[in-house]
């Protein structure tokens, strides 16, 4: 598979060019030159495969030949190693349960493979590659996983002290090894413009070779078809009755995830219909009603993960739907939901059901309550991005009890954290990079 950028100022690259550089050098992203159409006899029988067979089958064209497909084969079982089931809340409404990876929130699947991809091109390169990511909880705990113990590279998170949550702060800073944490003081921006200048600095980069684990990175971005396959397989099993297709509500930030969604749909996974839900942080919602894509500054909310102002991918969709604007309006909607509904959501799902959503299921669990109300008899699903127990201010006070720690976080609860922590300037950093 060829990739172009989206900017179409830069030069055509294969799968292994494209996940070393991340970002094309015009600033575009990557974007696959062909969609690939799925088999329908695979889709048809899709209870039949092992979820290793769905993963490799997926994302085998856009890898072509540039890992061998044992070696393809392994990293694909390695990365989907764990559970994503899909359980019933109400009638009309099933969660898509992807906070069972390490880190407990579904970034675990794009930063597992796009790992070990980078680990397997990069194994006999003479530098060390340094993966610099700041992040404001959730995708530095999955990168400092995903490349945990992986050869020839080691990897640098910048994270907000104070900022991020307790569970979230020891998945970043007990793992040690080729895992170091940098505790800023300071906000997730200044962590961010910290990583901004450092892959800017010229004298920096010829001594180390740096590389960032954005989610804009095909080999992470890709990767998130395979829950939606996942998905598929058992909402056949739930309904043999044959129901119609899933409706799905994807909470969103940056739009990588649901943009993975929609390619999916796009080369074969049957699905009626798209909702990206959205917090107050929702241009896109904006979009949809004007046509006019508005970048703002992004405000803070208690789905923090989707405080996102200039959601990255976005261009990723309209690329797909060829800019379309017709075809992508009736393949996707966009629902903005408060603080206030996402808590009392928490509350009532909770109270209904037994069903503890963290907040950002939340978010995506409203938008489709919604949509569903105005279309009789469909059916949907929300993926549920991360555990409740990453949030637990949110999320304990609305359901009145302290949530259960999952044995897999509860080791690493009494593990001693271990960060260097800093002040937001960039000498200091280029100084700790350096030696
Ligand atoms: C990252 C994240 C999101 C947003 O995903 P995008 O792909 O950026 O749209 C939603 N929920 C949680 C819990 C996240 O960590």
């Amino acid at each position: 598979m060829n990739y172009y950028s989206t900017n179409r100022q830069s030069p055509i690259v294969g799968f292994k060019e494209a996940s070393i550089k991340g970002q094309a050098p015009d600033k575009g992203l990557y974007f696959p030159e062909t969609l690939p159409q799925l088999d329908k006899e695979f889709i048809r029988s899709i209870e039949n495969y092992s979820n290793d067979e769905i993963a490799f089958r997926v994302i085998k064209p856009y890898v072509g030949n540039e890992i061998p497909e044992e070696k393809l084969f392994r990293i694909v079982s390695e990365t989907v190693n764990f559970p994503v089931p899909l359980v019933p809340i109400s009638e009309s409404i099933s969660s898509l349960e992807l906070f069972h990876g390490p880190t407990l929130a579904f970034k675990d699947i794009g930063a597992r493979f796009m790992s070990r991809c980078l680990g397997y091109f990069l194994k006999n390169n003479s530098k060390k590659v340094t993966v610099l990511v700041a992040t404001s909880g959730d995708t530095g705990g999955a990168v400092a996983n995903g490349f945990y113990e992986v050869e020839g590279v080691e990897v640098v998170i910048l994270y907000p002290s104070g900022k991020v949550s307790q569970v979230q702060e020891k998945q970043l800073t007990t793992l040690g090894k080729n895992i170091h944490a940098l505790e800023v003081d300071g906000t997730f921006d200044d962590c961010q413009q910290l990583v901004k200048t450092a892959f800017m600095d010229a004298e920096l980069n010829q001594q180390l070779f740096l590389t960032s684990a954005n989610s804009i990175n095909v080999a992470r971005w890709l990767p998130q078809q395979f829950y939606y396959f996942f998905a598929y397989k058992q909402w056949l099993h739930n309904s043999p009755s044959g129901d119609k297709d899933p409706v799905i509500s994807v909470p969103s930030g940056n739009f990588g995830n649901i943009c993975a969604g929609i390619l999916a749909m796009q080369t074969g996974l049957p699905v009626k219909h798209f909702i990206a839900a959205c917090n107050a942080n929702d241009i896109v919602s904006e979009y949809l009603e004007t046509q006019n894509l508005q970048p703002r500054q992004a405000v803070p909310t208690l789905s923090n993960a989707m405080d996102v102002g200039n959601p990255s991918n976005f261009v990723r969709i309209l690329e797909i739907f060829d800019h379309q604007f017709p075809e992508l309006k009736s393949k996707l909607s966009s629902c903005t939901i408060s603080d206030t509904e996402t808590t009392a959501t928490i509350r009532e799902v909770y109270q209904q059901y037994n069903y503890v959503l963290d907040p950002h299921g939340a978010v995506g669990y409203l938008a489709l309550q919604r949509y569903l109300a105005d279309q009789p008899g469909q059916k949907g699903m929300v993926l549920e991005t991360a555990h409740p127990v990453k949030f637990p201010d949110a999320v304990e006070n609305c359901i009145g009890r302290p949530i259960e720690i999952p044995a897999a976080v509860q080791s690493i609860m009494n593990k001693e954290k271990r960060s260097v922590l800093m002040k937001a300037d960039f000498k200091q950093l280029k100084e700790y990079l350096v030696n």
